[in-house]
């Protein structure tokens, strides 16, 4: 099996996926459309808080994350008069495309655009740059458009000779397919400029995939189907003459094309996660290595017997019970004959120690089996167990319900796990996270719910992490219940950001301490004072339980350092402090642990300055008056032009002071005052006399 070079999540989808998890991490938001064009993608932003919707009356007031393959002005537009927060994970090379056809219908060119017209991104594009942009799929569309010249409309008015016209692309177009377009184009005399806004990863990809595809006897390409590249990925293999087994995750897989292939090319579109990848090319290993336990071939051989029609299942009552055998009477009015190989799946015992007369069962009577010498109609037991289970599966599947298995085994890319036949956990469905020793779960029965059941290809797929999800988020609903704001919990750090830290409190709840909850002080990083894994006490400062968000405050469970700050740093004093933070709007300085004010800009200095800086520096000790106190709201105004010219006054004052003395000085004060200077008398002289 081999790799293509370059496979999977690009810069742009990367970028749009660590923007929406960013997203979540402080607000729940939504995507108009999908993010990114792949279900798995798409599935875990759904469980982190961001939620998929098809209009903007679904947002309910939630910030609206445009999608990596943009969104149309006019929606654009709507949110801002509805107000929704717009955040924007574009592609910054979809963005270019949107400009590139904007300029060019601005200069007055007519814009043709390759791609595909129902692709969001190409509506997004036509979108932003009005009339003027004519979608085609290729060069074919060129010579329809070219003779369409009955219509009014000027992008379907026909080609004229030395007409302009700009040539884009759809970011993911097949580089010789917009070659192919320009060229017909210029063949009916049009002046063409041709700008190539294909995205070099999606270039990369197909130049890789197309290099692969020569090398080896099947293309394995995985992605979501409504991925465009993706797509283009498959047809860029299909042109190279290989089979190509498209997938959009380890369940599609077939066994049987895997097993025939001599060698596999495996290459994966722009919006598939490595760890999709990954599941699939273990579960090709298993097959390819022959082993039994991979995603294909979970399931236990069926029955020899087993018919490819759908079996009939009857209800049976054991009449005589025999060493070798069971005779029943079944609710069709036959007796049959269950032989103890199809009455238990592992004979160790005679009939005699399984079954009693009376028990009741359902069994698969054999009518082709029959013989007609001596009639008798023989049946399994062991075939309608097995068909049973799989409808409870199914049933299971549709139903939600939760099934228990036993871990019998770790193979590449997750766990086999005995469910009655066997299943198969993927690695990523193990845990609420990525677990790295997947054989700590060997022996364990597990609690897990059916994902996947196709009894015909033995394949049952299961999720361990949908039940912890599910339990969590239950335990999650009854401990909102019971927690109250002002309440005191303790928790635990989990994970530190630079907005603040999240912090577990227990039951599946995860509160945020956002960063000026941390700290009377004001700190740069919550890392300043907390540490992950931390235990630490925290009071509940806000609750929404229907979004399941709450707020923790840290500092309002220390002491509060702005408590008497109205008596410690009455209107008047003067005091020094220390620089610590400047904006353009004034200088802020500690006065004393946890108390900051702030001097604005026009009391920082006796003259005009246009920048803190010119005066003072972070870290600088200066003398500052207190001219305002708001003690409920921690804010202190302070003033270093007035406390410098309190201290001239009190200098002059000094001053005044000195020579009004110095006028009522007798001669001897004078002379005593003068020695004194001089180092020539003590008051011990003076007391000792000669
Ligand atoms: S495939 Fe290209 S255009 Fe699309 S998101 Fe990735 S980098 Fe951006």
């Amino acid at each position: 099996m081999i790799v293509a070079e370059h496979a999977g999540f690009c810069a742009g989808v990367r970028r749009a996926v660590a923007i929406a998890e960013r997203t979540s991490e402080v607000t729940e938001a939504v995507t108009l459309g999908a993010l990114v064009h792949n279900p798995d993608v798409i599935a875990s932003l759904e469980r982190r808080g961001v939620h998929r919707v098809s209009s903007l009356d679904e947002a309910e007031g939630r910030p609206v994350i445009v999608p990596s393959h943009g969104l149309p002005q006019s929606v654009v537009n709507r949110a801002a008069e509805m107000g929704l927060e717009i955040i924007d994970a574009t592609c910054p090379h979809v963005v270019r495309l949107q400009r590139e056809a904007a300029r060019a219908v601005q200069a007055g060119r007519t814009v043709v655009l390759v791609g595909d017209k129902a692709h969001p991104e190409i509506v997004a594009v036509t979108s932003h740059s009005g009339p003027g942009v004519m979608v085609v799929s290729g060069a074919a569309d060129v010579a329809i458009v070219a003779n369409a010249s009955d219509s009014a409309d000027r992008v379907t008015a026909g080609i004229t000779p030395g007409q302009k016209i700009t040539v884009l692309a759809q970011t993911t177009q097949v580089e010789h397919v917009v070659d192919a377009v320009a060229e017909a184009l210029r063949a009916r005399g049009a002046d063409v400029e041709q700008v190539n806004t294909i995205c070099p990863a999606t270039a990369e990809r197909q130049r890789a995939a197309r290099a692969l595809a020569s090398k080896v006897d099947l293309m394995v390409v995985v992605g979501g189907r409504a991925s465009a590249n993706t797509m283009r990925l498959a047809e860029v293999c299909r042109e190279i003459g290989v089979p190509v087994l498209s997938v959009e995750s380890v369940a599609e897989l077939d066994a049987s094309t895997v097993r025939r292939a001599r060698l596999i090319g495996v290459t994966a579109g722009a919006s598939t996660p490595s760890w999709v990848m990954e599941e699939v090319m273990d579960a090709m290993s298993e097959i390819i290595e022959g082993n039994q336990e991979n995603v294909q071939e979970v399931g236990v051989t069926p029955p020899a017997h087993a018919t490819p029609q759908e079996p009939e299942i009857v209800k049976a009552r054991v009449e005589e019970v025999y060493d070798d055998r069971v005779i029943v009477h079944l609710e069709t009015d036959e007796t049959a004959t269950v032989y103890l190989k199809e009455l238990v799946a592992e004979v160790a015992a005679p009939a005699t120690a399984v079954a009693a007369v009376g028990d009741e069962f359902f069994v698969v009577p054999d009518r082709r089996r029959k013989p007609s010498d001596t009639d008798e109609l023989v049946a399994s037991k062991r075939q309608a167990d097995y068909l049973l289970l799989w409808q409870k599966l199914a049933d299971a599947k549709e139903s939600g319900e939760v099934v228990e298995g036993t871990v019998t085994g770790v193979v590449k890319g997750g766990l086999v796990v005995d469910i009655g036949v066997r299943g198969f956990i993927p690695a990523s469905q193990v845990g609420r996270r990525f677990v790295e020793d997947l054989g700590q779960f060997v022996g364990q029965t597990l609690r897990l719910k059916v994902k996947e059941v196709e009894r015909a290809r033995a394949n049952v797929v299961l999720s361990h992490r949908a039940v912890l999800e599910e339990e969590e988020k239950q335990a999650r609903v009854e401990a909102f219940k019971t927690l109250a704001v002002d309440q005191v919990v303790n928790g635990k750090v989990t994970r530190l950001a630079t907005f603040g830290a999240f912090v577990d409190i227990g039951n599946g709840v995860e509160g945020l301490l956002h960063i000026s909850d941390i700290s009377w002080e004001r700190i740069k990083h919550p890392s300043k004072v907390l540490t992950e894994g931390q235990e630490i006490q925290v009071k509940i400062l806000n609750i929404d339980a229907e979004r399941e968000r709450i707020s923790l405050g840290y500092k309002q469970l220390q002491d509060d350092p702005w408590k008497s700050v109205a008596q410690r740093f009455p209107e008047g004093t003067v005091t020094k402090g220390t620089v610590t933070k400047l904006m353009e709007f004034g200088a802020f300085v500690s006065l004393a642990d946890g108390v900051e004010g702030l001097v604005h800009i026009s009391q920082l200095a006796d003259r005009r300055i246009t920048r803190p800086e010119e005066v003072v520096s972070v870290g600088d000790q200066i003398t500052v008056k207190v001219i305002g106190v708001k003690e409920k709201e921690h804010r202190i105004s302070l003033s270093a032009r007035q406390a410098a010219e309190e201290g001239e006054r009190s200098d002059y004052k000094k001053y005044m002071k000195d020579q009004r003395s110095e006028e009522t000085m007798t001669i001897g004060d004078r002379i005593g005052f003068d020695l004194r200077k001089l180092g020539q008398y003590t008051a011990d002289d003076g007391e000792k006399g000669e």
